[in-house]
This record gives C-alpha cells, sequence and structure tokens, in this order.
C-alpha cells in the first residue's frame, strides 16, 4: 500500500521497504537507487515521498537514559508523543517540539523541526548531541559539532537527502509540571499583534492565531498565546480526548464563506486572560483529532509557511495578508510565530524575524496565488519552509536558501544524490 503525506496530496503510488535492521538497510541502500527515509509522514507535502520510501516508524527503541543531564538516547522512529508518555511523569519534556508530538526523532531532526519557543531555544538541533547515519555506501557515521561536523550541518534540516539517521543522542529538560500558565491576548490589527509579540517576547513561548481574512482596519487581528511551564508538582497523565473525523469531507464543504464564519467566530470567542491549560492542550490542539486532514477532502491540501527577516516582516506580512484577504482563499489555520536567530545547518529554515503558516485546500488558482506570494516572500528577503511544501519552484528555494550549493556538493561528492531523493529534492534540483 503506497504512503501519502499529511497534506494527502500528491497521491503518487510508491514502493514501501520496512526498516528490519542495520544488516537489512544496507542491502537495501546497494541494490536500490533513489529511496527516501520516511519517518510518520507529518511533513505536508513532498519531502518524504518518492518511488521508493524507507519506513523508518517501527525502529522505535529507548537506548539509555541519564537522570542527571536529561540526556536520551533512542532510535529514530520514536514518536516524540512516546518519550513524552514515558518521561513527563518523572518531570522532563522535549526542549523544542513542532506543534504535533506524531513525529519521529528522525523527522524531526531532518527537518530541524522548531517550536513555539523558537525565539528563546531555537531548533531541536539544539536538543541534538550527536546522532548515528548510514550514508550512501551502507557504512554508519557517528555525526556531532565536533566528529563529520560537516554531515552534522546538512543533515540537521536535509529533508533526508544524506542519509539515514538511525539513533540519536538528545536532551530533555526538566519540568515540575506538566500545566502550562497560559496568557491570552485579543489583537484589533497587525500594528497591535506585533506589539503584543513585543510585550511577551519574555515569555518562552508564544503563538498567534491571525484571522486572515480579516480586512482593512482589523488585518492582522490575532489571537496570541503566551505561556511558560507551570510550577505546581503536578505530572500526572492527561486525560485523552481524542476525536475522529471518520471520513473525507467533500471537497466543497470548505469553501470561503465557510473558512470565513470559522475565523469571525474563533475570534470574537477569544478572550483576554490567564488559564492554566495542559501540555496537551497548550503544545497540540490539533493531535486532539484524529485525521483532521480529511476536512480537506480528497484532493488534498497544503500549507504555505514563510520567513521574513525581521527588518521587513510588519511590511511583508501586511503584504501577503492583505494579498490572501483579497483573494478569497482563506485558511482556519493562520500561525504567526516570532523566530529567534539563525543556526549554522545548511537548509534549517528558521532566521530572526517572523513566519507565518497557512493552510489551504487544494483547488484551482491556488498555486498562482502562492507563486505571488512567493514574490512577495523574496522581495522581502524569506523563505519557503521545505517540510511543509509541494510546489516551490528550484530559483524560488535557492533564492531563500543562500548554502544550497555547499549542500549539493557534499551529496555530489559522498554519492548521496545517487541513492537518496524525493520528489521535492528533484524539484528543487537538490
Ligand atoms: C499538525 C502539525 C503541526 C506541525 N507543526 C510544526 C511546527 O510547529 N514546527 C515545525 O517545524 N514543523 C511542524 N510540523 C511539521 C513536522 O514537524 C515535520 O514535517 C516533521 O519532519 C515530520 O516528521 P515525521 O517523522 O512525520 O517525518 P516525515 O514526514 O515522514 O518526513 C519528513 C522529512 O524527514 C525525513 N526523515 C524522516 N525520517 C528520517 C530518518 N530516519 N532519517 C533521515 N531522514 C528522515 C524525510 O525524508 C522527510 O524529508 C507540523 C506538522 C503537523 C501535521
Amino acid at each position: 500500500m503506497s504512503l501519502y503525506s499529511w497534506g494527502n496530496y500528491p497521491r503518487i503510488e510508491n514502493r514501501v521497504i520496512r526498516y528490519t535492521g542495520e544488516r537489512g538497510l544496507a542491502e537495501t541502500i546497494s541494490k536500490n537507487s533513489q529511496m527516501i527515509p520516511y519517518g510518520n509522514g507529518r511533513s505536508y507535502g513532498d519531502s518524504a515521498l518518492g518511488d521508493t520510501i524507507l519506513h523508518m516508524r517501527n525502529h522505535d527503541l529507548f537506548i539509555s537514559f541519564d537522570d542527571q543531564t536529561g540526556l536520551l538516547r533512542c532510535k529514530s522512529g520514536v514518536l516524540l508523543s512516546e518519550i513524552l508518555d514515558v518521561f513527563v511523569p518523572r518531570g522532563w519534556f522535549l526542549k523544542i517540539t513542532p506543534g504535533t508530538k506524531l513525529i519521529t526523532i528522525g523527522g524531526a531532526i531532518a527537518s530541524d523541526v522548531h517550536g513555539k519557543n523558537h525565539h528563546v531555544e531555537g531548533c531541536f538541533s539544539e536538543c541534538v548531541l550527536s546522532f548515528r547515519i548510514m550514508t550512501a555506501d551502507g557504512d554508519i557515521i557517528n555525526c556531532s559539532r565536533e566528529e563529520n561536523a560537516d554531515m552534522f550541518h546538512a543533515t540537521c534540516g536535509g529533508m533526508g537527502l544524506t542519509g539515514v539517521i538511525l539513533e540519536a543522542d538528545i536532551y530533555l529538560k526538566k519540568i515540575n509540571s506538566k500545566n502550562i500558565v497560559q496568557t491570552t491576548v485579543k489583537t484589533s490589527d497587525l500594528k497591535a499583534t506585533f506589539d503584543a509579540f513585543s510585550e511577551y517576547k519574555h515569555m518562552p513561548y508564544s503563538v498567534a492565531w491571525i484571522d486572515c481574512l480579516a480586512k482593512g482596519s482589523k488585518l492582522g487581528r490575532c489571537l496570541l498565546m503566551a505561556g511558560d511551564f507551570a510550577d505546581d508538582g503536578d505530572l500526572t497523565p492527561n486525560a485523552d480526548r481524542k476525536k475522529d473525523i471518520p471520513f473525507n469531507f467533500p471537497s466543497f464543504s470548505l469553501n470561503n464563506l465557510s473558512v470565513s464564519a470559522f475565523n469571525t467566530l474563533y475570534y470574537a470567542k477569544g478572550k483576554n486572560g490567564v488559564a492554566k491549560v495542559d501540555y496537551d492542550q497548550f503544545f497540540y490542539p490539533l493531535d486532539a483529532i484524529n485525521n483532521w486532514n480529511r476536512i480537506y477532502g480528497r484532493n488534498g491540501f497544503t500549507q504555505y509557511q514563510f520567513i521574513l527577516p525581521l527588518d521587513a516582516s510588519y511590511e511583508g506580512l501586511e503584504k501577503i495578508l492583505k494579498k490572501i484577504a483579497d483573494s478569497g482563499k482563506g485558511s482556519f489555520l493562520a500561525v504567526l510565530k516570532l523566530y529567534g536567530k539563525a543556526n549554522e545547518n545548511w537548509l534549517s529554515f528558521p532566521m530572526e524575524g517572523y513566519s507565518l503558516a497557512l493552510d489551504f485546500k487544494i483547488e484551482h488558482g491556488l498555486f498562482d496565488l502562492l507563486y505571488k506570494l512567493d514574490r512577495i516572500v523574496l522581495d522581502y528577503g524569506g523563505r519557503i519552509y521545505l517540510t511543509k511544501d509541494v510546489r516551490v519552484p528550484e530559483k524560488t528555494f535557492e533564492q531563500g536558501y543562500p548554502m544550497i550549493d555547499k549542500f549539493r556538493e557534499l551529496r555530489e561528492q559522498t554519492g548521496m544524490n545517487r541513492k537518496f531523493s524525493s520528489l521535492q529534492s528533484r524539484r528543487v534540483n537538490i
């Protein structure tokens, strides 16, 4: 059975090879070409898709844990949720986590994911001490900032194109509660949204939901959520509140009217104030609904996520939000985040500035809009996030990532380009 990504687009047939051990993997690599590792398929686009997929999810053991330093060694198919289930009751949490806990350690490193605390803690690679990776000739090498440093910096954010990550040493952080004290701030326009981010910059976690169909004086209005872990000693497991979307919605059910009505209601319901919520409610609200990607119907959807440098963020975002509101192609999910400094990894997405992520159902005219948005992103010195992308052209991609030639050279010299590729890597020529 073929595997798809979270966006359910494109739906191509592929051959799936499941991980059965290091020797089996080395044989697979020597006998095949043009494979791509696959973790838990939570990337939105085509970065984990290709004709032959190496499915790593069942490679999921914990190996060791040091409760003095918080250093965990585990296999690359372990999910973040599995780490939380075991370690939150012992008073440990992930240093960096994206908006879903249903991703593997391999996927977290390969996309160098980030969370609501990028402005304070940076990307996932900040908690990675080292990892072991199988290269194009079947050898296994250890990579860290000191050992095989080029491979370390190319692999963190390298979208599975530098080999198969087998296991990693990652640091967890100490917590004294599973709860977050969350402050909600409701803003009336983009200026107030930026002011709110500045005011809550000292908080380790912040994120804003933007009403992307609001126009005129309401353009850029948001609900900003900022928070930090409580100190109440509560480390009990969270209640299981999972709900299901049992089938694909018909694609006509999501249209401009329904998105606009949802956005207006959601904004109206939001209230200023402080509340204590558990970590699932704060970090992973979407994980509470199994298969929520089905609301976009059989044609699937994509997420457009870009980042703009700090000094250009306000002007660029204003232009982009206007274009989206005028196009009438709305998005329920429009998430704005503040980012800290870029790291040394060659293809990591973040830079100091603001990033907006928007979900759009795949429909006629969508890509034309996104190509126009790309233009604005590049004009303001920004870039597009590969792990969400499904259509960015080579030239647009290249302009956003100045280290790309170094990455291409490493792939060429190590033979990775002959063994590992995805639909995305072929499109953007890496
Ligand atoms: C609801 C939701 C919220 C999200 N929020 C965020 C967010 O806040 N921040 C953020 O940064 N991302 C976010 N993401 C994206 C997600 O974190 C990344 O796409 C992540 O890489 C997915 O991991 P995965 O294990 O599912 O990997 P996959 O989607 O299967 O693969 C992703 C990439 O990792 C590579 N890969 C996977 N395993 C390995 C391995 N063992 N060795 C080498 N390469 C490997 C693949 O080749 C591919 O390039 C979100 C996704 C969803 C669905």
